[in-house]
């Protein structure tokens, strides 16, 4: 099994003093990839807007929960351990859930106290790179600690992503995904 301690590369990632040769960038080991919203949502980034409920019309969207026509959403966090290391990975993403298990989430939402509702079925509703995504997938909405975000986990018809939530995935695919998401790292980890 490859130890990522050995990677001089991801020393340097998980070294704060480290500053790169070519443009003194400093990097502050693994961090989130979050999403603002489900892909659906069709009015807006609301981090951007400064709300903290961007409406439209009857439509809604927080930083935890969004309602448009009929689909309730949930902000989530689906976690990838880091084959080599004792660290995870997490995208932030929403999940669909029904009427029902929105209206359960709902009710234990502002008190952390969900009560008999440990989790529920939910689609993923975010785009996600470099794990083997290539449709929405379905997924396990589980309520691990109230006091957090629920957590998904991609359901055994999804292979691929669960496989990869299972036995992690490699730095270089975690290097992919910052770099698909606005961030390439890459070429700043190498030797001077
Ligand atoms: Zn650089």
């Amino acid at each position: 099994m490859t130890d990522l301690a050995q990677d001089p590369r991801w020393r340097r990632f998980n070294d704060r003093e480290f500053e790169c040769p070519c443009c003194g960038k400093r990097f502050g080991g693994v961090y989130d990839v979050v999403f603002d919203h489900p892909d659906p949502w069709g009015h807006g980034n609301r981090a951007k807007s400064g709300e903290d409920i961007l409406w439209a019309g009857k439509n809604w969207l927080s930083s935890d929960l969004c309602v448009q026509d009929g689909d309730y959403f949930v902000r989530c966090i689906m976690p990838f351990p880091i084959i080599g290391s004792d660290q995870s990975f997490a995208f932030g993403v929403w999940g669909s859930v029904s009427k029902d298990s929105f209206k359960h989430f709902y009710m234990g939402f502002d008190t952390s106290d969900y009560g008999d509702f440990t989790g529920c079925f939910s689609w993923l509703s975010n785009n996600i790179p470099h794990v083997g995504q290539d449709d929405w997938i379905p997924c396990d909405l589980m309520i691990e600690d109230p006091t957090k975000r629920p957590v998904l986990y991609a359901q055994s018809k999804a292979a691929a992503v669960r496989a990869h939530q299972e036995n992690g995935i490699t730095f270089d695919q975690l290097l992919d995904i910052y770099a698909s998401a606005g961030n390439d790292i890459r070429p700043h980890l190498l030797d001077g």
